[in-house]
């Protein structure tokens, strides 16, 4: 059985270099702090460590391995969006971050696979960028955050880049960042443990009530952090839909809200044994895929002995769940993938 891991964060060390050399052009400086820690630190404010297991394929693939994962699916962290940058400044980061991850794909074939980044303030760039990394640096899936710039995904502005996200057949993963209410969720970490999965929730919600999912039926989505609260409130949604005249969409929905659910992809972060095998009876264990979060602050890389402890599903599933499900999505096929 190969498994996968499909939501691991990367800081690669060629951007860093890009960083350190141009911080002016790349938005972003390295500070060093008191206790002599390096830090990346983003023109607007928001900042992320600098620590090797970010940036060093020798010391994650080890963490990796140790974890009994075969394969890394490498994306960079939401604080490095970078939607709030100049287009021109947001490119040259996303082709940097992209073009480095790449090279870590190369150094490391069938251990590591890219998932590359586009300037979504821009569509057009974004359309541009989305073919660059799947054309040129051969890669099969892209991260968005939930949010670009404060506005939902459901945007009209933002709809040619889910077109040609299915027109490539490149899995788009929904990560959370600059969560909304931030002000009443700045004690205790809240940002991160309500504002994640409440931003994660909005993010889906637009895309399904927004017409979205309707229009691109063969669109791949994935969502971070098992999809925020969407799994465990979908009846909500599904009883509002149809019983309550306030707030009907515009789009017209031909399927039902679980359909349109059914249809999208849930990663596992989700830190609870009863929710992970609730997702898999909700969704289908099709449509269920292993992530570790690696190695955030909330991560967990230690979950195959936990969904292989499963009784209520079958070998089978637990194999899809842990690999063969983001083999498909990502096209990991051929030798070079194999289980160690
Ligand atoms: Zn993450």
């Amino acid at each position: 059985m190969l498994s996968v891991d499909i939501h691991n964060h990367v800081t690669p060390a060629a951007y860093l270099k890009a960083v350190r050399d141009a911080p002016q052009r790349m938005g972003s400086r390295i500070e060093r702090d008191d206790a002599g820690r390096e830090w990346l630190v983003m023109d607007n404010g928001r900042s992320t460590q600098v620590r090797q297991d970010f940036v060093d394929p020798a010391l994650r693939l080890q963490a990796m391995a140790e974890a009994q994962i075969d394969v890394i699916v490498e994306s960079i962290l939401p604080p490095l969006f970078h939607y709030w940058a100049d287009i021109d400044q947001a490119v040259r980061v996303c082709r940097s971050v992209n073009d480095a991850i790449a090279d870590n794909v190369a150094r490391h074939p069938g251990r590591i696979v890219g998932m590359g980044m586009v300037p979504l303030q821009q569509v057009t760039e974004a359309v541009r960028e989305l073919e660059r990394i799947v054309r040129e640096l051969d890669m099969a899936s892209v991260i968005i955050g939930t949010n670009v710039n404060d506005k939902n995904l459901d945007e009209p502005e933002l709809f040619p880049f889910f077109e040609c996200a299915q027109d490539l057949d490149v899995l788009v993963f929904v990560h959370p960042h600059e969560v909304t209410a931030r002000q009443r969720l700045r004690r205790y970490y809240l940002t991160n443990w309500i504002g994640n999965p409440l931003e994660t929730s909005i993010a889906f919600a637009s895309l399904i009530f927004g017409g979205v999912l309707e229009r691109l039926p063969r669109l791949k989505v994935c969502f971070a952090h098992a999809g925020g609260y969407t799994p465990w409130i979908r009846g909500r949604w599904r009883h509002g839909y149809s019983h309550c005249d306030r707030g009907k969409p515009e789009a017209v929905l031909t399927h039902s809200i679980y359909e349109y659910m059914q249809r999208c992809y849930f990663d596992t972060v989700i830190f609870d044994e009863l929710a992970i095998e609730y997702l898999i009876r909700a969704v289908g264990s099709d449509h269920v895929v292993h992530g570790t979060d690696y190695p955030s602050d909330m991560g967990i890389w230690d979950q195959i002995p936990l969904i292989n402890s499963f009784q209520s599903i079958t070998q089978t599933d637990k194999d899809k769940i842990l690999g063969a499900n983001a083999a498909t999505l990502l096209k990991l096929t051929g030798a070079g993938f194999a289980n160690r």
